[in-house]
């Protein structure tokens, strides 16, 4: 296909309660979205969200902008467009900068999936339709609040809640929590904030009976994640840590986990994605797919990529207004069930941006023609 427009948008979309980690706090989130037109006049969208600030990776919105549109557009812009890695060959000479490639990769498959009339997952090789999705909470006001949001959780038919964790909002807060539920499904995120000098935290962690530790290590590194691992019991997950096949790679062959989130935007798109979850499925290591608190349209991405079978731990994919007073995109992404989202049967992803909604949200547009 010969791509014959593109469209970049920088938007922001506030949020209804700050969003805070072991990197920081956010009050709004800001993404971009990429759209690509094919010479039939047929579309694909794409989002990539990796903040505002270059806190959770080296990238950010504002900088993501940019690269896409003073590098990577020029040499896509009016190109006869294969596959997508074609695509992601043709920007091969560019080091990094994976959320920048994933913004065009993945409006590259929503644009295939739409030209062969299949929805995304299908085109994915997803068999099926129904996903489990998990609850999410930062870090709170107070305990009572977050026991109280958890409670909220576990009504609504959540299968597992991931806890934010960081300095002064960690064994105290766990205790609270296991105490209240001696039994459900709990992990704690740790966004990189800690060092092999704190093993010993670590392994006062294993009490609690944790379904696993995402990123307690800093990003990037494999090598102390595998020393770690050996010295506790739960489970060491990656987020940060793998930012491409190679990492994944790594990471199986030294035992730096045993499991792997999986996040299109970290690691340059739906292709990689998928390879590191075949890569994990041959190892007999499970993934999950994580989330960046992305519009409607990114969720109804990422929920297209959880249907691959070996994606069994719960997602990070949230309904709209979990996150959002009101979405950027519509239809907006809901519970299909207790604890449970379904991909739609529409060509590409239903969810696209409300122009109404997008021209008051953009910080940024820029528009290409070939
Ligand atoms: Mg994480």
């Amino acid at each position: 296909m010969k791509i014959e427009r593109i469209d970049l948008y920088w938007v922001k979309l506030p949020l209804i309660y700050p969003w805070r980690t072991a990197y920081g706090e956010d009050w709004d989130i800001h993404s971009a979205l990429v759209r690509l037109e094919a010479e039939e006049g047929l579309y694909g969208w794409g989002e990539t969200t990796p903040l505002y600030a270059p806190t959770y990776s080296p990238e950010h919105t504002p900088g993501v902008f940019y690269t896409l549109r003073d590098h990577f557009v020029p040499r896509i812009l009016g190109q006869e467009i294969s596959s997508e890695s074609d695509l992601l060959d043709r920007l091969a000479v560019f080091k990094g900068n994976q959320f920048a490639k994933a913004g065009l990769e993945v409006a590259w498959w929503v644009l295939d999936a739409k030209r062969q009339g299949l929805p995304l997952h299908r085109a994915l090789g997803g068999k099926r339709d129904r996903v489990p999705v998990g609850a999410d909470y930062g870090v709170q006001d107070s305990l009572d609040m977050l026991l109280a949001k958890i409670q909220g959780a576990i009504d609504q038919g959540y299968a597992r809640v991931k806890l934010k964790f960081r300095p002064g909002w960690d064994l105290n807060m766990l205790d609270a929590v296991r105490s209240t539920f001696p039994n459900f499904t709990f992990h704690i995120d740790c966004n990189s904030g800690y060092t092999l000098r704190d093993a010993d935290l670590f392994k006062r962690v294993d009490r609690y009976r944790l379904a696993m530790i995402e990123q307690p290590l800093q990003a990037g590194d494999l090598v102390d994640h595998a020393e770690l691992q050996k010295m506790i019991e739960t489970p060491v997950c990656l987020d940060e840590s793998i930012r491409s096949l190679h990492d994944a790679q790594v990471a199986l062959r030294i035992g730096s986990c045993r499991v792997v989130n999986i996040k299109m935007g970290r690691v340059g798109g739906l292709g990689v994605a998928k390879a590191i979850h075949d890569l994990c499925a041959e190892h007999g290591v499970p993934c999950w797919v994580g989330g960046m608190l992305e519009s409607a349209l990114g969720g109804s991405i990422c929920l297209a990529l959880a249907t691959l079978e070996n994606f069994t731990y719960p997602a990070d994919i949230f309904p709209s207004r979990y996150f959002y007073r009101q979405d950027l995109c519509a239809p907006e992404t809901v519970l299909s069930g207790p604890g449970e989202m379904t991909a739609s049967p529409a060509p590409g992803v239903p969810s696209e941006p409300v122009p109404e909604l997008l021209e008051q949200r953009t910080v940024q547009h820029v528009s290409f023609r070939a």
